[in-house]
């Protein structure tokens, strides 16, 4: 198998996640956002149909072929959103402060009414509940309840079109995880072969477990990502992250549902868990939101990008930027640049913290798995190693290693292909697709034929190489250090 499409030696270790919008995602954007750094492309159910979607698809899965590099796909369901029917001729509707409007669940309504799409609407608003539309950009609030109509006063007007979404903040939203069009939209991804499905609005683990048994009703062995916007989610996120593959702090709707002002503070508590839980993490939404219009972002975004870094994201998201944005490739750069800066710190805050928990020598129980690849992280660094080289079959070692936040570049070899593209979202991991090694001394074969080739080992640098001594997944257990050119190792 011939060796994958090689990286600069100063790679970004956060991955980079963009969304493709249907219409522009034509190949050679994918291309140019691939080699500028992308990771992981996101498509968004929101939007656009099954056919456009399928295309997109293709052609990444033949760029991602052509160029040999991982570049896993993240299908991002619509779930429970709420939202304002079809206006017809009537959009826009200017709704004016103090006004009434009456909000319908109707199936068919008149001209006084405004369409919504939910048919469980009026049961869920209870009166003085907040109506928010189009991310909070218009809000209204509940006055009374009258059978299927809603009416609201308007308490922020302005321009109403069709199908502006809307959020009810702090109200139960009773409206299944996954409603007939969700279903729909996974059985399209699974047949797709995509690496993640990403769950919007989740509110508990019983959601998770729904998409869960869906999954495995239609065969699909993609990864779930459950996206942390609900206050519900928050209030039970210890038991989400111990059933999920990923998380993304969805900080759009979160912002809507919990207020802007408690977005900062929760984006670093979500990503402290989730490191804990070893669960990777995307931070989503309005992070270079201004290159829509703009080749520069400004400095809050170029600070937001590099603090979520600092906070310890996997990931870093972009939405409208690249969807529809016109400086796509211009951004991924950019973001690029802000990340491989911010990772320098983020690596020395952690090799002192690292010091100072070796210099306090507590003593903390650790499964076989995590106290090996400790092990492999400590002699990576004490070495001054030129890489770590994993071997694995599922990725979990890859995952393991990865919340380290190492600043040694951390190769994970596997024979997989989806193991390859699943790894493609895991910070500082660098995914290569070879075939199966059966021993220790072909691994380590297959790492210095693999990184010499890349350029990113030399005669008398070391090696740290970790993978099971049987070959067995999950059996992670040794660690050996090999030195270029030192028959029978260091
Ligand atoms: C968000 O709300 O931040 C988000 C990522 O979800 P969507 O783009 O689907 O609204």
């Amino acid at each position: 198998m011939s060796h994958a499409h090689a990286r600069p030696r100063e790679f970004h270790r956060t991955k980079i996640v963009a969304t493709l919008g249907p219409a522009s995602a034509d190949e050679s954007l994918i291309e140019r956002l691939l080699l500028a750094g992308v990771d992981v492309f996101r498509l968004n159910f929101s939007h656009g149909d099954h056919a456009s979607h399928g295309a997109v698809v293709a052609r990444i899965a033949k760029l991602r072929d052509n160029l040999r590099r991982p570049a896993a796909i993240l299908a991002d369901l619509r779930g429970p959103r709420i939202r304002i029917g079809n206006l017809g001729e009537r959009s826009p509707i200017h709704i004016r402060r103090g006004e009434t409007v009456v909000l319908s669940c109707e199936e068919t309504v008149d001209e006084s009414r405004i369409p919504v799409s939910y048919p469980a609407f009026s049961r869920d608003v209870s009166p003085e509940d907040r109506v928010l539309i189009a991310d909070g950009a218009l809000e209204l609030k509940a006055k009374s309840i009258r059978g299927k109509d809603v009416e609201c006063e308007v308490v922020y007007g302005g321009m109403l079109t069709s199908y502006k979404g809307i959020n009810l903040p702090g109200s139960r939203v009773s409206a299944p995880a996954l409603g007939e069009k969700d279903l729909a939209d996974l059985a399209f991804a699974a047949k797709m072969g995509v690496d993640y499905i990403a769950l919007s609005f989740v509110r508990s683990v019983d959601d998770v477990r729904m998409a869960r048994r869906a999954m495995s009703h239609l065969g699909s062995r993609a990864h779930l990502c459950a996206k942390i916007e609900r206050p519900e989610a928050l209030a039970n996120l210890d038991a989400i992250l111990a059933e999920v593959d990923a998380v993304m702090v969805a900080r759009g709707d979160l912002g809507v549902e919990v207020g802007v002002e408690n977005i900062p503070v929760l984006q670093k508590r979500i990503i402290a868990k989730a490191m804990e839980a070893r669960v990777p993490v995307i931070t989503a939404t309005q992070m270079m939101e201004s290159m829509i219009e703009n080749p520069r972002p400004t400095r809050a975004e170029a600070s937001d990008v590099a603090n979520a870094i600092l906070d310890g994201t996997d990931a870093v998201m972009l939405s409208g930027e690249t969807a529809a944005g016109r400086f796509p490739v211009e951004c991924v750069e950019v973001m690029q640049k802000i990340a491989v800066r911010a990772e320098e710190e983020l690596f020395r805050r952690a090799i002192e913290r690292r010091r100072r928990r070796g210099n306090r020598a507590e003593h903390v129980p650790a499964a076989v798995e995590e106290a090996t690849v400790g092990a492999a992280a400590h002699c990576a660094e004490d070495l001054d190693a030129a890489a770590v080289a994993i071997f694995t079959d599922s990725g979990r070692t890859a995952r393991l290693l990865s919340s380290r936040r190492l600043r040694i570049p951390i190769y994970a070899f596997t024979h997989f292909p989806e193991t390859w593209r699943r790894m493609a979202l895991y910070h500082g991991i660098e995914p290569v697709l070879t075939d199966g090694a059966k021993s220790v001394e072909e691994m380590v074969e297959t790492a210095e034929g693999v990184l010499r080739a890349r350029g990113a080992l030399h005669m008398g640098e070391r090696i740290v190489l970790v993978s099971g001594a049987t070959n067995v997944s999950g059996a992670t257990n040794s660690v050996r250090i090999h030195t270029v050119g030192v028959i029978g190792d260091a």
